[in-house]
């Protein structure tokens, strides 16, 4: 599974990494980073969380 983030709806709020910090961090710039855009099968299901609940829906999986 890969993740991507569209820039230009994401509005910075971390609320994915609440959800799974080992994919997404959101840095002291307050500019989000995906550290893990092919995403490790143990942390598949709380990607697809982070899809759910992402308020900008910002966040697309490709399997
Ligand atoms: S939850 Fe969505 S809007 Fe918030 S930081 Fe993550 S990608 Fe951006």
């Amino acid at each position: 599974m890969k993740v991507d983030v569209d820039w230009d709806l994401c509005e910075s709020n971390g609320v994915c990494m609440g959800i799974v910090p080992e994919v997404f961090e959101l840095g002291d710039d307050d500019m989000l980073t995906v550290l893990q855009p092919d995403v490790a099968p143990e942390n598949e299901e709380l990607v697809r969380d982070a899809v759910r609940q992402c308020p900008r829906q910002a966040i697309s999986i490709t399997e």
